[in-house]
């Protein structure tokens, strides 16, 4: 499942090519995803304007003129392909678009249909921004933006791990008096929002920390931070950080909007690596694979405590 770094990666791709065009045209192919798309949703966003594209936890969050937000979730297997059309509409936006596009990055050759293409916007910059997932567990639904922080997916979510708002006392707050394992607690989204399997991982590695720690350690007698919840956090930020640089990690099918594969998976200190040595300097360690709750955790039991 993508986490946090793939799903930006995804929103870094769509802005140039979404962000202040208008949808022109809408296809819903095949309604029932993981939810069935909203009843009105093609008139929703047929001639509404891109004011902004968001992330929230694992979610894009694309403003729109008419004040609604189309939050989607890439589910399992889900991506996003850009495509630019050899025509776009005249105007300031299209050129813009154009001009964003010089790199090569999203330029390709018009793109054929998928299997499992289940919506495509057309956009006003000329770009087909088509959602593919053949699994089906992705999710489009259309929120009003005054509603969107409330609603049922959004109450719950934790911080943003890359915001100011996320520091070492809110962790261990958060954290403080928990029985689970520190492993579990990180991949809880409501104590932080868009972190899965891979990154805890990465994280409580890079912290020094095991995975099978309880949580509540990270935390002094009436919920104040210790040592370990200042490392813990830092190693949070700069492991997604790392993977944000690469373009998110590549496992089955995570790519980017250009049709790239992301990298950081060649990063990887111990996920995945069930054997091989640990990377830690002067640690002789080997990296081992354990399960906790139904997943699978990689550490090094010997210079993560
Ligand atoms: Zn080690």
């Amino acid at each position: 499942m993508p986490e946090l770094p793939e799903v930006e990666t995804v929103r870094r791709g769509l802005e140039p090519v979404m962000e202040g065009a208008r949808f022109v045209r809408v296809e819903a192919r095949r309604p029932d995803l993981r939810r069935p798309l909203p009843r009105d949703f093609v008139k929703r966003l047929e001639g509404k304007t891109v004011t902004g594209i968001g992330r929230r936890a694992k979610y894009l969050t694309v403003d729109l003129s008419s004040g609604d937000v189309l939050l989607m979730h890439l589910g399992m297997s889900g991506s996003m392909r850009v495509a630019m059309d050899g025509t776009p509409s005249r105007g300031k936006q299209a050129r813009a678009a154009r001009a964003e596009e010089a790199p090569g990055d999203f330029h390709h050759p018009r793109s054929v249909t998928l299997p499992h293409d289940h919506v495509v916007f057309h956009m006003s910059s000329g770009a087909t921004v088509t959602f593919n997932d053949p699994r089906r567990f992705g999710l489009m639904l259309i929120v009003p933006r005054s509603e969107l922080s409330s609603h049922p997916l959004m109450r719950k979510v934790g911080p943003e791990p890359l915001g100011n708002a996320f520091d070492a006392g809110v962790l261990a707050a958060a954290c403080a008096g928990k029985k689970t394992s520190l492993k579990a607690a990180l991949i809880d989204q409501k104590v932080v929002a868009g972190v899965g399997n891979i990154y805890a991982c990465e994280a409580l590695h890079r912290a020094r920390l095991s995975p099978r720690r309880q949580a509540s350690t990270i935390a002094a007698r009436g919920g104040a931070p210790n040592a370990r919840a200042h490392a813990l956090v830092d190693a949070i930020k700069a492991v997604l950080n790392d993977a944000i640089k690469a373009g998110g990690s590549s496992l089955r099918d995570h790519r980017r909007t250009n049709g790239d594969l992301g990298n950081f998976q060649h990063h990887f200190r111990v996920y995945d690596r069930e054997g091989e040595p640990c990377p830690t300097p002067g640690c002789n360690g080997t990296v081992r694979r354990i399960v906790q709750n139904g997943r699978s955790t990689f550490f090094c039991p010997v210079c993560q405590k």
